[in-house]
């Protein structure tokens, strides 16, 4: 049974109410630890260990928090295999992309902003005319907040801390109560790293305890959050008299859109890796699959061969594709979905169906599922499935298609598969999303702003957009006459 326990002030510790929750492997359904469900107090022992730590941290040099980062950075990658296999078992997504994708990623988070903040910059302003200057200054906040899901466990949460850390402020951070396992064993290495103590302290528990006491903590100034929109609602609402500042990543509902003059190879290899990776639950999957009716009847054969021959197994099996649900809660959710489909505007085309792997009946295994829809109108359109469901529909013209595209609560990001530079160019601006990618799927480059707008969010993270947001701005004016 593994033991996760709060990392505050550099140490490991229970939480002081002692209340828990029970780990639960999505592949077996078997509990295989326990995790503090922290309480006010332990939200309260975090933020004074941060507050303490702060004035030394945010006065260390740029250099010797770059080269902490970096040494966080590389320790993770260090300890590549025990980080994927804790993350595969907390959150049942195959190992092979815990190796490939999700541990890498946190490293290279550490590694970028290691880099970036030696390269961040203010701005000055003359006026010569009325000899004036202006210069901006950008400080660290002070005691930041970082609560992060449960779809890309470490890569998310690392995604806030490590610019968080880099811009010199403290952290008390909360992972997801269903994935806190990898945040635990970050501790250790920030620990090996040398990070001073207090600097970042993890607290584990439940939204509606842990979660909570961090939003409505006074001094608590900024509050980075990734998750649903209805808990980013409670965030905004609970955060709003203080005046704290902000960033919410939240749902999606990603239109991907087809047309007849698209590269159709590419375009097919990547449409089954953006609908179903991570068994579907990526924020940036697409989710709606639009395609032109002139290869509607086509695509729909051959996506739905490729995805039929896509392996659901166990996640430590290296010939898996598609892991477990990440919980008993969600995989009913799911289920929901396609069990409450309505055969007078929709039809399952595949999958949607639970899968026995053989000794692991209790996982919680879905075989991925394609279905037709008639309406964007529809549920199934509108709504955040948030697993390895996706919908299919044709259009006839740029219009149409982008009016649907755009006729969602959302506004994450869109992929468009075009060869035509018109068009991709205008829909590049007319999609009513943060992010779109042209005949491609999730190519991230560190230092682009990333985020929603709609119901998916407010704020941007990445690059120097983060770096300003966990930066306090003061601006400074001289007159030199
Ligand atoms: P969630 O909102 O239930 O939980 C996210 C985090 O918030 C968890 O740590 C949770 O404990 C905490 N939380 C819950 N209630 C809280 C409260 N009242 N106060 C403070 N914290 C609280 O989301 P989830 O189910 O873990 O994740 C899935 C959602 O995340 C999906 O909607 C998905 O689209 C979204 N997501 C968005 C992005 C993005 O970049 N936009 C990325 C990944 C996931």
């Amino acid at each position: 049974m593994i033991h996760i326990q709060n990392y505050i002030d550099g140490v490991f510790s229970d939480p002081i109410q002692n209340e828990w929750i029970d780990n639960i492997g999505p592949a077996d359904g078997l509990v295989y630890g326990k995790t503090p469900n922290s309480s006010s107090k332990d939200v309260q022992a975090a933020y004074e260990a941060a507050q303490k730590a702060f004035i030394p941290w945010s006065e260390t040099s740029i250099e010797k928090r770059s080269a902490i980062l970096l040494k966080i950075a590389g320790l993770i990658e260090a300890n590549l295999d025990r980080f994927a296999a804790a993350e595969s078992k907390d959150n049942g997504k195959p190992i092979s992309v815990a190796r490939a994708v999700d541990i890498p990623r946190a490293a290279s988070n550490f590694r970028f902003f290691g880099h970036a903040i030696t390269q961040f910059y203010s701005e000055s302003h003359e006026t010569k005319s009325e000899k004036t200057i202006n210069y901006t200054l950008r400080h660290p906040i002070g005691v930041v907040g970082c609560i992060s899901p449960w779809n890309l466990p470490l890569y998310l949460l690392s995604w806030k801390i490590a610019p968080a850390l880099a811009a010199g402020n403290c952290v008390v951070a909360k992972p997801s109560e269903v994935t806190p396992y990898t945040a635990f064993l970050l501790g250790e290495i920030c620990n090996e790293a040398g990070l001073p103590k207090g600097v970042l302290n993890i607290v584990h528990g439940l939204g509606s305890s842990t979660g909570k006491a961090i939003v409505e903590h006074p001094h608590i100034k900024a509050i980075s959050f990734t998750g649903g929109t209805e808990t980013g609602k409670f965030i905004a609402k609970t955060a709003a008299p203080m005046f704290k500042k902000l960033s919410l990543e939240l749902g999606g509902k990603n239109p991907n859109i087809i047309f007849a003059d698209c590269d159709y190879e590419k375009m097919l290899t990547t449409t089954v890796r953006s609908s179903f990776s991570n068994q579907g639950q990526i924020c940036l999957c697409g989710s709606r699959i639009f395609v032109e009716a002139s290869i509607y009847e086509q695509f729909k054969i051959d996506f739905t061969e490729r995805v039929r021959q896509l392996v659901v197994g166990h996640p430590s099996d290296e010939s898996t594709q598609i892991g477990a649900l990440v919980s008993k809660t969600h995989y009913e959710k799911v289920r929901s979905y396609i069990e409450g489909i309505d055969p007078t505007e929709s039809r399952l085309l595949l999958g949607g169906e639970q899968v026995h792997v053989e000794g692991y009946e209790n996982g919680y295994y879905l075989s991925p599922a394609i279905i037709e829809v008639d309406s964007n109108q529809c549920k199934l359109n509108q709504e955040e499935i948030f697993g390895p469901v996706v919908t299919l529909m044709s259009f006839t013209s740029d219009a149409e298609v982008l009016a649907m595209a755009n006729d969602v609560k959302y506004g994450l990001s869109a992929t468009v598969w075009t060869n035509n530079l018109k068009r991709s160019l205008m829909f590049s601006e007319k999609l009513e999303t943060g992010i779109v990618w042209v005949n491609t799927w999730m190519q991230r480059d560190l230092r682009t702003p990333f985020g929603g707008v709609k119901s998916s969010g407010v704020g941007r993270e990445g690059g120097f957009e983060v770096l300003r947001f966990f930066t306090e701005t003061k601006n400074i004016c001289i007159n030199y006459k």
